[in-house]
């Protein structure tokens, strides 16, 4: 693969098209509560609505102290191309 040109969402932001998006990431936090580890699999817990390019929160339960918290986040999007890949069909 040739070195890849990266491109990126164009504008400020952009609303996917999905209710519930699941990825593969777990975010781990200590808890402004109780300062306990707490946890979020977005595998299982998702992102809701999810805009790219634009802070949003990530709500949290911590089961030792029964209390809630947020944190913000940013989903950023890119895609790599493989510039010298590209071919006659
Ligand atoms: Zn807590």
């Amino acid at each position: 693969m040739h070195k890849p040109k990266q491109f990126r969402v164009k504008g400020e932001d952009f609303e996917i098209a999905s209710k519930r998006l699941y990825l593969p990431i777990i975010i781990e936090l200590i808890c402004p509560h109780c300062g306990e580890k707490i946890t979020s699999d977005l595998e299982s817990d998702y992102l809701s609505y999810p805009v790219i390019n634009h802070t949003e929160q990530i709500h949290f339960y911590c089961n030792e102290c029964d209390n809630e918290s947020e944190i913000d986040y940013k989903l950023r999007v890119s895609l790599d191309v493989d510039m010298g890949s590209i071919r006659k069909l």
